[in-house]
């Protein structure tokens, strides 16, 4: 019937909004991420370090002077309010700063203090009196590359003599001149022009290579083939670092190509649970029924702040405007904004600014606002497959241990196929979700 192919239609829009919302580049997550964090994310796991050389005693420092720092950088160090070395740090900075210095492949996930060490071990292996390249950084994108920049400039704010280059797409050096600033961050393609064909870089005087964001740096189409012809031209003794802020088999095969005889240090994600969460459920028959039962329980969740997940742009628009018409005040943050713009929404939200959030899956995705103490999932996390995203709906609900605030969720279910996966959800964490009737409201209040 004409209805049945209005609605397999308006399926098929609603997929390829969910798809586009799905590739979601890994770059602009990450760029996110660097841009809303201010300070470490906390990780009570142990790292797991193998050594290159087994035999030789593993070294882990507790603070920045043991470190035996040129006073310049421990003085730019505690500059940026660093008292002591991160989990990753403690470890990872003996390894990159010993004689003779040693290669590194580090895993732990954004906001664990990667990118500070690995910009603290090129400020202190470059000779400031020698006015050539000595140390190249490899990030995915211009953005990123400049946010390492920028923490470049301001670990070295106290050490002016060294000089910092951007190689990336529209940075245009004259030809036959060479450049004499001791560290080069940018993109592979134009590292690699720079590098080969353009020679501005004399790849044999480089001591220290930096490949940060692996993950995302294989994402991209050339860029793992462009890194590894950079990485073939340095010298034997160049030190070859590499950060990942997750290890798929993937990434691991790149990492060990771009690292000869690595040392490997890792930090695994801390564990998020549902055990102080209260789950429930509201049951309705539509997107409009959804709509009104969260007009209905509006009140009770606003107390803190919330977040509710959508599962395409178009539903978390259509979302915010009719919440808006009923006179809430809501932000979204939605996959066609820039990125600068979703970190601002973030922000505000974090002020307070905002009591509640409408946003994708995709969107929302690694990004940890700890003040949320109730997520609405207005559509349950399904996977492109329509199978329960388990991953998903424990990393939005879930809290990790110690900051493990009690917290609230509800789930909206709205057919029988929705209802379905609610069953699977509560099947693979044994975890109760109780049923909740929105015009009885004692339960949650
Ligand atoms: P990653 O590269 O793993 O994402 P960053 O190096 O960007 O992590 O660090 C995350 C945040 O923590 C940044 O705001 C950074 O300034 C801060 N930070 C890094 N190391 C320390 C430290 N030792 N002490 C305090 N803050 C730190």
């Amino acid at each position: 019937s004409s209805s049945a192919a209005a609605k397999s239609e308006a399926e098929g829009k609603n997929k390829t909004n969910a798809e586009d919302d799905d590739k979601e580049d890994k770059a602009a997550q990450s760029l996110l991420n660097k841009l809303i964090r201010n300070n470490l994310v906390n990780n009570t796991n142990q790292v797991e370090v193998l050594q290159k050389d087994p035999n030789s005693p593993l070294y882990s420092v507790k603070s920045f002077e043991e470190l035996r720092l040129k006073p310049q950088l421990l003085q730019g160090v505690y500059a940026m309010g660093f008292n002591r070395p991160s989990k990753i740090q403690e470890t990872a900075l003996p390894m990159m700063l010993a004689e003779p210095p040693q290669n590194l492949i580090a895993q732990s996930q954004s906001g664990t203090g990667k990118t500070a060490a690995f910009v603290l071990a090129m400020l202190s292996h470059v000779d400031p009196n020698n006015k050539y390249p000595q140390c190249l950084c490899v990030s995915p994108t211009y953005e990123l590359a400049l946010q390492t920049g920028k923490v470049i400039e301001q670990m070295g704010q106290h050490y002016p003599e060294v000089k910092l280059l951007y190689a990336i797409r529209g940075n245009k050096l004259q030809r036959g001149i060479k450049p004499q600033e001791q560290i080069v961050i940018g993109t592979p393609g134009t590292m690699l022009d720079w590098c080969g064909k353009l020679k501005f870089i004399e790849p044999k005087k480089i001591k220290v290579f930096v490949l940060d964001e692996a993950d995302v740096m294989i994402a991209t189409q050339g860029h793992q083939d462009q890194s590894i012809r950079i990485q073939r031209m340095l010298p034997k003794n160049c030190q070859m670092l590499l950060f990942s802020a997750t290890f798929e088999e993937t990434v691991w095969n790149f990492a060990q190509r771009i690292v000869p005889d690595p040392n490997i240090i890792k930090l695994k994600r801390e564990e998020e649970t549902l055990d102080t969460i209260k789950q429930y459920y509201v049951l309705c028959n539509s997107k409009e029924e959804k709509f009104q039962a969260l007009c209905n329980i509006y009140g009770a969740i606003t107390i803190a702040q919330a977040m509710i997940f959508c599962h395409t742009r178009k539903t978390a628009g259509w979302l915010a405007g009719e919440l808006s018409r009923e006179g809430h005040q809501v932000a979204l943050l939605s996959g066609e904004m820039q990125v600068e713009q979703r970190a601002a929404v973030i922000d505000r939200f974090r002020d307070g600014k905002e009591k509640v959030l409408v946003t994708t899956n995709v969107c929302a995705r690694g990004i940890d606002v700890e003040q949320v103490s109730v997520v609405i999932n207005f559509d349950l996390p399904v996977d492109k497959d329509g199978n329960p995203d388990n991953e998903t709906y424990l990393h939005r609900i879930g809290r990790t241990g110690r900051f493990g605030k009690r917290g609230l969720a509800i789930n909206m279910v709205d057919s029988r196929m929705s209802m379905n996966i609610l069953n699977r959800i509560q099947e693979h964490f044994s975890k109760k979700i109780e049923k909740l009737d929105t015009d009885d409201l004692d339960e949650i209040e």
